[in-house]
């Protein structure tokens, strides 16, 4: 079955003064997927998460989600929203007492299911021995754990994740992803994350939005980019010049046939990958 699509953004605009920072940009993220935006620092990322999230006013262009335009005021449908952008503590309390404390805005959930939410919450993000401890002696990397467990403090439908894995060591990043990847699955969440580094979005996303300057570069499968990017080169036997063809098989078996048929050989074959440096440019 086609996947619904749970938010579009079209003909987003958006800029400060004359410096217009987000130009005419239009996507939609389907239901229960990975989007990785992919950008260099600078290139907008943020505002566009802001501006989705309504932190940010006085745009043009449209904000659909689930089908109907985005009422940022009505806290019933920003309730399906989570997101990790600016994310504030309470630096005088502990891990737990900042949970906590978000956990209270849900009256219907009991004292005990609350302490069993917030101890999961702890050992999802790896902070369940540091839970007494205040927020202001906490690292950089404690942090972003402390605001990604914020994160599922309630149940949405869309997770808005700026920069997830700043500040996380190689293994809480990696646990990090399967996390994501495994609540996307079981819970059937889309998740949007913002990355500078190529990697992380390559390792997780099922989709790319890259975009340079505020506007999108390119909206698709990185696959599907790595193969318009790439070619082949194929050096014949006693030829000076490589003859370079499209990234197919059937293309590259048809001029390896063409050349042996007039008695030359192919001496070496070359995937050439256009740089995915472009995206960022
Ligand atoms: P990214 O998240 O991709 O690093 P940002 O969305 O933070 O990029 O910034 C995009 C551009 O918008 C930058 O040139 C930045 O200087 C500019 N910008 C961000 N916030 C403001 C603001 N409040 N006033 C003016 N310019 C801003």
């Amino acid at each position: 079955m086609e996947k619904q699509n749970l938010l579009e953004v079209r003909h987003l605009t958006k800029s400060y003064g004359n410096h217009v920072i987000l130009n005419d940009i239009s996507f939609s993220i389907k239901t229960s997927s990975l989007v990785g935006l992919l950008g260099k620092n600078g290139a907008g990322k943020t505002t566009l998460m802001k501006t989705i999230l309504g932190l940010l006013c006085q745009y043009s262009g449209e904000i659909i989600f689930e089908k109907k335009p985005i009422r940022h005021q009505d806290a019933s449908v920003m309730n399906q929203i989570s997101s990790l952008v600016d994310v504030r503590f309470y630096e005088d309390m502990t891990a737990y007492q900042n949970l906590n404390y978000l956990l209270l805005a849900y009256p219907e959930m009991t004292g005990n299911r609350r302490k069993q939410r917030i101890m999961e919450l702890l050992e999802m993000v790896g902070l369940e021995k540091h839970r007494n401890e205040k927020v202001k002696s906490f690292s950089f990397g404690m942090k972003q754990r402390l605001a990604l467990a914020q994160v599922f403090t309630h149940e949405a439908k869309l997770l808005i994740l700026d920069e997830p894995f700043v500040g996380l060591d190689p293994v809480g990043m990696e646990e990090m992803k399967l996390f994501l990847k495994k609540i996307q699955k079981e819970k059937g969440v889309s998740i949007v994350f913002s990355s500078h580094q190529l990697d992380e979005v390559n390792d997780l996303a099922d989709e790319i939005i890259a975009i340079a300057e505020g506007s999108i570069k390119y909206c698709g499968t990185l696959s599907e980019l790595q193969n318009i990017n790439r070619k082949y080169r194929i050096w014949f036997k006693g030829e000076t010049e490589p003859v370079i063809v499209s990234y197919e098989e059937e293309i590259l078996q048809e001029t390896i046939k063409n050349y042996f048929d007039q008695g030359i050989l192919p001496e070496k074959i070359e995937v050439l990958e256009n740089a995915l440096y472009q995206l960022f440019v």
